[in-house]
């Protein structure tokens, strides 16, 4: 395992990045290392560089203070989190300019990269393991608050749909425990972040549903939003969170896709599975990655060439 002192006690520099598109485990993961690094060395310049996450994470500390990627700076130490290096957007230079590169990371997809990684496929969550990291650094707790166990716990529960997927182990739920004796409100920050959705977003949520298509004799299911169906919705990159998982909770789906047109250009392909069908290797044949029951793409074309593409990746393993 990575001892986050020897590795950052001579540096000067240190910076954070996660995936583009961050969800709440990447915020969380990010955020976590940030809070318990600049707590612990306040002389050190330690900074985050990461899209803009959703407003729903905007009370997390550190969330206000991301750096945007106009200045060119060398970091002595680079951490990549919740992420391959190449999955960092704007930030990636910072990365690969860096003197030391770490790579930390639960995606079956990730081989591992830079000087150091820490890397388990078995993890509910990156939080998860950058609680790890934080606890051989500090057994004592030391540098442990309300605040940073409140982050590390909402980027669990965002990963491990509040310990209701397989990628909850009995290891996630004693790391739960120990981050809820330090007395915040979980209840709130679970209805908040993970269950309460805006009008507006039940709204595209809808909308995705009646548009959904099901095949391959009721095992598979999609449903494309295009720039169009969003617009005319008043939809923003952030109002998509979900839907795909309601989609894979129709009876006798195997596999669900949620396609949604990206200001970028193409389109965004989130993929799910109740276990039978491997998404992590579907989402591989298009260049994306992530776990078997939870990856994603993007894919450039017509939503109908999109969808004979996954089709066919889909139907090969059913
Ligand atoms: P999403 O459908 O965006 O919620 O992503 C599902 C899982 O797959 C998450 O763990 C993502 O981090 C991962 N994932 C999504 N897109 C990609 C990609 N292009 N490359 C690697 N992993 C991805
Ligand atoms: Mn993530
Ligand atoms: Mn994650």
């Amino acid at each position: 395992m990575i001892n986050l002192i020897s590795l950052c006690q001579n540096a000067e520099k240190i910076g954070i990045s996660g995936h583009i598109r961050p969800d709440g485990d990447c915020v969380g993961s990010t955020m976590g290392l940030w809070q318990f690094l600049s707590r612990r060395f306040p002389e050190k310049k330690v900074e985050v560089r990461l899209e803009r996450p959703s407003e729903l994470y905007d009370f997390v500390p550190g969330v206000s203070k991301i750096v945007d990627n106009e200045d060119d700076v060398v970091y002595d130490v680079y951490f990549v989190v919740d992420s391959v290096p190449e999955r960092i957007g704007m930030a990636e230079k910072y990365y690969n300019a860096a003197k030391i590169k770490v790579n930390i990371d639960h995606h079956i997809t990730n081989e591992g990269a830079g000087d150091m990684c820490y890397i388990d496929a078995g993890a509910s969550s990156a939080s998860e393991l950058v609680y790890d990291l934080i606890k051989e650094a500090d057994p004592e707790g030391e540098y442990m608050d309300e605040s940073l166990a409140k982050t590390l716990y909402l980027g669990i529960i965002q990963d491990c749909g509040v310990f209701g997927y397989s990628n909850t182990s009995s290891k996630t739920m004693r790391i739960a425990a120990d981050l809820i004796s330090y007395g915040f409100d979980f209840p709130k920050l679970i209805d908040e972040t993970f269950y309460e959705k805006t009008f507006l977003q039940n709204k595209v949520l809808g909308e995705a549903l009646q548009k959904s298509v099901l095949c391959l004799s009721g095992q598979f299911i999609y449903s494309i939003l295009t720039r169009e169906d969003i617009d005319r919705l008043g939809a923003g990159e952030h109002d998509f969170e979900g839907i795909v998982n309601q989609l894979r909770y129709t009876k006798g789906v195997k596999a669900a896709a949620f396609l949604h047109e990206i200001p970028e250009g193409g389109y965004k392909v989130s993929l799910r599975s109740g276990g039978d069908v491997d998404v992590a290797k579907a989402a591989s044949a298009f260049g994306g990655g992530g776990h078997v029951r939870a990856a994603g793409c993007t894919l450039k074309g017509t939503p109908g060439q999109i969808v004979e593409r996954l089709t066919a990746q889909i139907s090969e393993q059913l």
